[in-house]
């Protein structure tokens, strides 16, 4: 792959369509990019026609967290096509062989190295806020330090429940197997019925205490740490239901119960 200082070039290897706005595609990686799962990596396109106030010697870039493990030789991201966006309506129609930049640094705190001993690992997630629980989900480490992992992921429709599959997949994964007993899934569904998921947003199922009720396990502040990722609004909300509990969040130096990331 081709070098600078600051990104190395790379090859889109796969493009996967979930809906008409919604897709995930993966990329070649460099050998010495590094990153901690539920980082994110800025990606940079070409776009000439941009508006100055967008692009930077012809690139456009955008932060995009990290879906694959570290342990991946390739890098795979989650994507939503903003309409009218100059970044995401030009990546969208990138295809398998075209080229992509990724900057040499990844960003980002929601990291499980933000917290101090926990047991039970709370990852909340709307839309594309997944991608980093995935990373996460593949990490090892995760699966031995934590007694229970618990993944809510909330999307408009059913057909916007990506990654179903990959998730429902670890039980019965040669190499996740053994720990998959650990994983709880809830699916939100807001605005169909689907059978077996809620229908109510994630914040009122946390104050009502369905969502603990029903995967049997409680919000504690000795055991619980969280994890929250997505639609910016859903993240504060959240995050106040969650500390005016006595939740607090993660700052630096100062590990807490809390970790959040917005999308956009
Ligand atoms: P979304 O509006 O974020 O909804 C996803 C899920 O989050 C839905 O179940 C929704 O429930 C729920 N939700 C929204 N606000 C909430 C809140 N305050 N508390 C609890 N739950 C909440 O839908 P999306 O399809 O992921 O994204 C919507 C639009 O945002 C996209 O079309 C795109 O334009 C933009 N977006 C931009 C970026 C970016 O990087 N620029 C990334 C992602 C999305 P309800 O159905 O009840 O609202």
């Amino acid at each position: 792959m081709s070098t600078s200082d600051k990104y190395s070039l790379e090859t889109i290897t796969e493009v996967r369509p979930w809906t008409d706005s919604l897709f995930s595609f993966r990329t070649t990686r460099d050998r010495g990019y590094r990153f901690v799962p539920g980082q994110f990596a800025r990606l940079g396109v070409r776009a000439p026609d941009a508006a100055a106030s967008e692009s930077k010697d012809g690139i456009v870039w955008r932060a995009y967290s990290i879906a694959s493990a570290a342990h991946d030789e390739h890098l795979e991201f989650f994507s939503v096509v903003v309409p009218n966006g100059a970044f995401t309506s030009r990546l969208s129609k990138l295809r398998e062989g075209d080229e992509i930049l990724v900057e040499r640094k990844s960003y980002g705190f929601l990291t499980t190295d933000r917290f101090e001993a926990g047991r039970d690992l709370w990852m909340l997630a709307t839309g594309t806020g997944l991608a980093p629980f995935l990373s996460i989900l593949h990490d090892f480490d995760t699966w031995e330090q934590y007694e229970n992992l618990i993944l809510v992921q909330s999307v408009r429709t059913q057909a916007e429940l990506a990654y179903e599959d990959l998730i429902r997949g670890f039980e019965g994964s040669e190499y996740y197997g053994e720990y998959a007993h650990k994983l709880r899934y809830a699916r939100i569904v807001t605005r169909e019925p689907v059978e077996g998921a809620f229908r109510d947003r994630v914040t009122k199922l946390l104050s009502s205490g369905v969502l603990e009720e029903n995967l049997g396990i409680r919000l504690d502040h000795d055991r619980s740490r969280i994890m929250l990722c997505g639609n910016p609004e859903m993240v504060e909300d959240s995050r106040k239901l969650l500390t005016d509990r006595g939740f607090r969040l993660s700052r630096r130096g100062e590990p807490g119960h809390l970790a959040v990331e917005n999308y956009w």
